[in-house]
């Protein structure tokens, strides 16, 4: 998959609002959309069109992928898994890409981003039912036991990332034992449970056209 290189930060101030990509720096004063809110690029300043039906779907799909750092035809996919599984087809994505391995390292706190817990994952520092696994897009199932391998305890860039994950929200789908730095997922998430502030009907309908 081709990998974003360029500031996240402008992926931010593209879509108007903090995607929560850069760990720390987005709860601190230095957070570019908390400092300057325009859109980046030369014309950024200059106010814009009012964005068609068809744009405010796209900016919601690309928000999204952008979110949990998933590459297009990725992000189609499991939009396509989604509306073959039984439930709401909006729900259903986004429990997908909640179970990803790297997201499920991130929202145990074991990481400060995603693309951080991205890299925990294939630098093999991660075990799923103790065999390391560094496949970051494995779908997690209810009952996998996901957890730092031994010698990677005392990383610390995964003990100041848990100091700090006390801003983020809570996930109680989710528990984390301390001590061995194992992690549970205990069901699936509900709607309410996903704290992704993204509008995913509009997604569907993006894709239903
Ligand atoms: Fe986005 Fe974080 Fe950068 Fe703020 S600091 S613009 S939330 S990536």
């Amino acid at each position: 998959m081709s990998r974003y290189k360029d500031a996240n930060c402008r992926i931010c101030r593209r879509e108007g609002m903090k995607l929560f990509l850069k760990g720390d720096r987005c709860f601190s004063e230095k957070c570019a959309v908390d400092r300057r809110g325009v859109p980046p690029g030369q014309h950024g300043t200059v106010s814009r069109r009012k964005p068609t039906e068809y744009g405010i779907r796209l900016r919601e799909k690309q928000k999204t992928r952008k979110t949990y750092g998933i590459g297009e035809k990725q992000f189609r996919n499991y939009f396509e898994k989604a509306s073959r599984t039984q439930g709401e087809t909006g729900t259903g994505l986004l429990q997908l890409l909640e179970t990803r391995l790297d997201n499920i390292v991130y929202r145990l706190g074991l990481a400060a981003s995603r693309k951080a817990a991205r890299q925990l994952v294939l630098h093999r520092h991660i075990l799923v039912n103790n065999r390391i696994l560094n496949i970051p897009s494995y779908v997690t199932r209810i009952g996998d036991v996901i957890q730092v391998k031994e010698s990677s305890r005392q990383l610390d860039c995964i003990h100041s990332s848990l100091s700090a994950a006390s801003q983020r929200p809570a996930v109680p789908w989710l528990d984390l034992d301390k001590t061995t730095l194992a992690g549970n997922l205990l069901e699936l998430p509900d709607r309410e449970n996903i704290p992704t502030p993204v509008q995913e009907q509009l997604i569907i309908e993006l894709y239903s056209k």
